[in-house]
Formats: C-alpha cells, structure tokens, sequence
C-alpha cells in the first residue's frame, strides 16, 4: 500500500509536521543533574490528597535539583472535566508554595515555552505525529464503531471491550486503500490504532525507581492512539507530550504500571526514549480495625485536599507529613533541626519509602502542633485571621477588633522555650480558648461542697500583682482552709487534709475556665483582668 498516500489521505491538512515540532520544542538547555517534572492532573474539580502527594514528589525532584516543574492539564476527557478545576489546581499548589516554572490558565496568561500545557489545545501536535506513523506504517486507522470514544485501558475494561490484540485477522489492520478512502468519502469516522509489533511470549524489562526492575509481557495491543474525534488517548499523549515537553522523570500514580510495555513500544515507535519513572504508591488508611483501605474521597473527608484548608490545618504540616512519608528519615532530622528550613533537607526523589504510605491524621496533628507551637504570637493571629476570613466569617469582626487582646491570648504559654502543644488547626482555637471569650458554659466541677468553699473565699485572697504573690496568697488560703502547703506532709498523711495545694488551685481553675486543664492559670487571670475574674468567682457566692 501506498503509505504516503494513506497518510495525506487520513490527514490533509495537518498544521505542523513532526520535524516543525521538534525545532519548535527544542531539547531543553539544563544542567548537568537537573531534572523536568511535572504534575499531570485531569480537571475534575477536586484535588485528591494523593494527587498532592504526587505534585510534592514532583515539585522537589524538579527544583531541588535545578531544574523544572511544570503543570501539564489532561483535559482530554471532556465529559469528566469540571468548569474551574485548573484555577483550583494552581491555587491549591501555590498556596502550598509549589510554584510551577511552566502553566497555563484557562483563557488566561501562559507561562513557558513548551505549551499550550493543555491537552486539548494540543490536538494539532498529535495528529502530526499520528501522520508519521501512518506513513511509516506503525499506526493505521480503525473505523470500527466499537473504538468510538475509549480513551484508555480502564475504559475499556469497564466496557468489556478488549481492543486490538495484534492479530493479523483484525479487519482493520487489512484494509485496502480503496477501502478507506471509500469509507473517507462516506465521512465515516475513524480512529487511529497502533500497529504493535509485541509477542506474547516475549518479555520487557523497566526500571521503576521506587519499585526496582520490572518485568512484564510486552505490549501485543494495537492500542488506540487517537479516538475518532482525533482526541489522543493518555498512551500516546503521555509519549508525545512527555518528550516534546522535555519531562525527565515521570511521577504518576503506580496504576499506571500496567501500561508501562505499551507506553515503552509507543515511544520506540516514535524513536524516542522513554523518560525515567517513578510510579508512587496509594495512599491508604487504617480503619477501626486496623485493616487498611485506599483513602477514597467517599469515606475520607481527608482525602480532598479542601479538608486540610476547611479546617484550618497548618500548610508547613500537611507538606512536612507527606515529606516524611516520601522520605522517612525527615522525622529524625527534623527533631534534630527543629527550626531548620524545609528546604535544607537533604531531600531524595530517587530513594522513595517503598513501604505503603497509611495516611495518619493523629500524626499529622501531632507535627502541625510542633510547628504551631514555635509560631510567634503575632504569626498565630495572622494565619488564624486568614484562616477566618475564609472559613469563620462571623469571628472576622471580633479578630480585627480585638487584636492585641486575641494576640495575648495567643500568646499564653508560647514565645517560650517549652511552649505549650495544644493547636493543630486553626478551628479549635475558639473551642479550645473559649473561656477567654465569654463565662464558661459548664464546669467541671467533681466535689461541690470543697469547690464552693474555696471559690467563695478565694474573692477575698484574690491578687494579680505577680506571679508570686498570686501564688502566695493562694497558698495563703489552701492553708487557712485545710488544704496542705507541703507537699512532704500532704503525700505522708494525706487523710489530715481536705487536698494540696494543686486541689485549690483545680478548684479556682475551674471556676474562670469551666476546665480542670489549662494552661497557665495565672496568666489566664491576668489576661481576662480583675474585675472579670471576680465576676466568675462571685457567680458560686
Ligand atoms: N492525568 C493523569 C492522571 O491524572 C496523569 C498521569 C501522569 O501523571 O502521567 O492519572
């Protein structure tokens, strides 16, 4: 068969030849050790915390060795895609400070050389190289029906369809010229099929860096490489983007492993070499009994990165959790760097925990509370403000207003070298902190008799002029009433005593907070001021 002729016959009027492209994109000029990566996401308007877990792999390969980030939208699906979900994509990087080096917006700016950085504006690219093969006679056209709008493997799966074992019997593979161009002339629709060249029994091999050397069957599929509406599938867009777009290392989700020998025959085909790959594991998460399960936007709220944001979670923790789940000596040398920046560790793309990550909010609360905990005061009241202003409107007013007050507030027990650990999200702090803001609404109060005594006289024992005499004066009454001053003498005969001294202080802590645990009571005083104090106080007179 006339080979040219089928070619200028499937694609009259292609806008660029494959040799056009490749001076249009020409190899980047990066230095030695730099590496491309990228984010790939499909728009579907929400960003699943393992997509983020993706990006963050991708974001540190790409800058930390010199190189480049970009994002890349895969928006060949158009039924899936939602109306925003770029811009909510770029949001959600950039307010973690993933900045890429190359992107796009909709209808907006583009950044970088290697664009359009979405797909569906690539169109154009595709057919060219799809033209090629035609000519060269690795792809030929399949006018089946049954080819219409299957993008990927998944697809048709779903579908009960297999496409194209490599057989010779395939009718499409045998068409004559004649034929197609008798079909052409109909306007039937046709897809583009790659001619694959696999055997069954032969075998490829790969390497992945966190999983190893691979070896799987090779590819014997004749694949679909463009659809009907000349829209790429993932396998050829992936090899024709990834190498004009210059991408080094591949980070993607470990499902597509399966498709590495159809993605590696694509790109010999194409005569380029296939990047290098690291195809990150699942996340999952331990349910109650203990038995893991993929962390699913269904059942986890905190599977969508929204989660994190709604709640007011610290950014620094949500980055340095998964960090530590990339790289799992992170924890060590963060304990031995406590305020080190991130950027400082030793961080390696190529020496990825192959362990499953199990998501573990308890952890991540516990590394959002260390960080919180070396925030200045006046840094807790500029995130908690934000986090208001988009989460907590009613408390905007009132945060504004009331700012050296909420930043005192903050302040209690912080801006020391063992400061207090008690915030990890900025939701809590009203719960958490709510006695600073208005008479406790319950109190937790176990022996009523002992509490109201101590209560009631502690008015007139009552000084906030320091620590130590407050103190003081407290022991002062504890003694008076009964309570033990030494604590020798409390632990040797308890039963003299109505309690210690830490019994009273309970008591009057109590009484101003409604809670048996706070922290510094003095200081909580001091804040809330005399005359408030004796307010709670006179309330169980
Ligand atoms: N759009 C693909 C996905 O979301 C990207 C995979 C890749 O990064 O190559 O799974």
């Amino acid at each position: 068969m006339n080979l040219e002729k089928l070619a200028e016959l499937l694609f009259p009027n292609n806008k660029y030849t494959v040799e056009e492209l490749e001076k249009k994109y020409p190899k980047r000029n990066l230095k030695e050790g730099a590496e491309v990566t990228r984010f790939a996401p499909s728009p579907t308007g929400f960003m699943h915390l393992g997509n983020f877990f993706q990006a963050t792999i991708s974001y540190n390969i790409g800058k930390r060795s010199g190189g480049v980030f970009f994002i890349r939208i895969e928006d060949t699906d158009q039924k899936r895609e939602v109306s925003g979900a770029s811009a909510i994509i770029m949001e959600i990087l950039t307010s973690y400070g993933y900045i890429p080096d190359e992107y796009q917006l909709k209808g907006g700016v583009t950044v970088g050389e290697y664009g359009p950085y979405y797909q569906s504006e690539r169109v154009d690219i595709y057919k060219a190289y799809a033209k090629k093969l035609v000519a060269e006679g690795k792809a030929f056209p399949c006018f089946c029906k049954k080819t219409e709008g299957l993008s990927d493997v998944k697809e048709k799966r779903e579908k009960k369809f297999s496409v194209g074992i490599n057989e010779d019997k395939d009718p499409c593979r045998n068409l004559t010229l004649e034929q197609i161009e008798e079909y052409i002339n109909e306007g039937k629709k046709f897809a583009i099929r790659l001619k694959s060249n696999g055997s069954v029994d032969k075998k490829v091999k790969f390497y992945d860096v966190i999983k190893g050397e691979i070896e799987m069957a090779e590819n014997c599929s004749d694949a679909i490489l463009l659809k009907n509406d000349m829209i790429p599938t993932y396998h050829f867009a992936h090899a024709v983007d990834d190498t004009l777009m210059g991408t080094t290392v591949v980070v993607r989700g470990e499902e597509w492993l399966p498709s590495v020998p159809l993605h590696k025959e694509i790109f010999d085909t194409l005569g380029y070499k296939q990047p290098k790959y690291i195809h990150n594991p699942l996340l999952y998460k331990l349910n109650e009994e203990g038995n893991r399960n993929k962390l699913s936007k269904r059942k986890h709220p905190e599977a969508d990165m929204r989660f994190f944001d709604r709640e007011g979670y610290d950014k620094q923790a949500v980055i340095e959790y998964l960090i530590n789940l990339i790289n799992s000596n992170f924890e060590i040398w963060r304990k031995n760097n406590p305020s080190v920046d991130i950027s400082e560790f030793p961080f390696d793309g190529f020496n990825i925990t192959a362990n499953t990550p199990i998501f573990d909010l308890v952890k991540l609360n516990d590394i959002s509370k260390e960080i919180i905990s070396r925030y200045s005061a006046k840094k807790c009241y500029e995130e908690l403000l934000l986090w208001a202003r988009a989460y907590s409107p009613e408390n905007v007013d009132y945060l504004v207003k009331d700012k050296d007050y909420v930043i005192k507030v903050l302040n209690i027990d912080r801006e020391k070298p063992k400061p207090r650990k008690d915030i990890y999200k900025w939701n809590m702090f009203f719960d958490l902190f709510d006695y600073m803001f208005g008479v406790p609404s319950s109190y937790e109060v176990e022996n009523q008799k002992q509490f109201e005594e101590v209560v009631k006289n502690y008015q007139k024992y009552l000084c906030l002029d320091s620590k130590d005499i407050w103190f003081e004066k407290v022991k002062e009454m504890a003694g008076e009433l009964g309570y033990a001053t030494d604590n020798k003498a409390y632990k040797q005969n308890p039963e003299n005593f109505k309690g210690n001294v830490a019994t009273v202080c309970e008591y009057i802590r109590v009484a101003i907070t409604g809670r048996k645990n706070s922290p510094d009571l003095y200081e909580i005083m001091s804040l809330l001021g005399k005359e408030e104090v004796l307010k709670r106080l006179s309330q169980f007179a």
